[in-house]
């Protein structure tokens, strides 16, 4: 299975430096260029942004926490994130073409600075403690098992919250399909997984997590559970 998940991985990665890296840029912009399957990925994922930020800007002043985002794309989070004022925020990705993108656009819209920094790693390789660690719709490419040894991992460098969100499970398999179909390979279906969120808030829970807000982001073609944890007071 270990084989698997690395060969599995490299396929992935391969995916987002290349064709996937075209399409979700294209998808987490304003291009037009989109079909509409896309465009409401677009809205949905856009949802799931806002969702968080909403949630981080009720906790109030910002500028005194760290933040990580754990497979942070072309920094749909991480730019608003520094935009709001967040004390420093180390973004990363599997995908240095992500990276590379995130970085252009942040100097782009004028929030480079030393307070913001993007890196090449895959989630297994990060380490470090911040204030809140924030992995938005990377959970797609972990099958149940490893989302939530991801979780344990991803808490472990949390000293206050941890925000993750995921395609929850499902019997719809036409929703599946469809979320499969930007996914590479012969058998694309198999490699979008949906979680189970009772798994995944017990893994949590061992970490010495617990849920403190929880929503569902959908639009058409894109359905995500967002939950917020904070660490139990010891
Ligand atoms: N979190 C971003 C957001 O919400 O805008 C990006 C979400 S995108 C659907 C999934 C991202 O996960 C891609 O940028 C991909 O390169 C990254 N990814 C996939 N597997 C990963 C891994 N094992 N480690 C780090 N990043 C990974």
């Amino acid at each position: 299975a270990q084989a698997e998940t690395q060969a599995e991985k490299a396929e992935v990665q391969a995916y987002f430096e290349s064709t996937g890296f075209e399409r979700w840029n294209r998808i987490y912009s304003d291009s037009e260029e989109v079909n509409r399957v896309q465009r409401n990925i677009r809205i949905g994922h856009q949802k799931t942004v806002d969702a968080v930020l909403a949630w981080l800007q009720q906790q109030g002043d910002l500028s005194s926490r760290s933040f990580c985002d754990a497979g942070c794309g072309v920094g749909s989070l991480s730019l608003p994130l520094a935009a709001l004022g967040a004390g420093s925020i180390a973004a990363s990705d599997l995908s240095a073409a992500m990276v590379a993108e995130a970085s252009r656009r942040a100097t782009e819209a004028g929030l480079a600075s030393g307070r913001l920094s993007f890196t090449a790693s895959d989630l297994e390789s990060l380490q470090g403690r911040y204030d809140t660690v924030i992995c938005l719709d990377v959970f797609i490419h972990y099958p149940q098992a490893a989302a939530e040894a991801m979780v344990k991992h991803l808490a472990a460098m949390a000293e206050r919250q941890l925000i993750v969100s995921f395609a929850p499970y499902t019997p719809l398999l036409a929703v599946l399909k469809q979320i499969g179909q930007l996914f590479p390979g012969p058998s694309k279906t198999t490699r979008a997984y949906t979680l189970r969120e009772d798994g995944i808030v017990a893994a949590a829970a061992s970490a010495g997590f617990r849920p403190v807000h929880r929503s569902l982001n959908q639009a058409p073609f894109y359905f995500s559970r967002l939950i917020a944890f904070e660490r139990d007071p010891a």
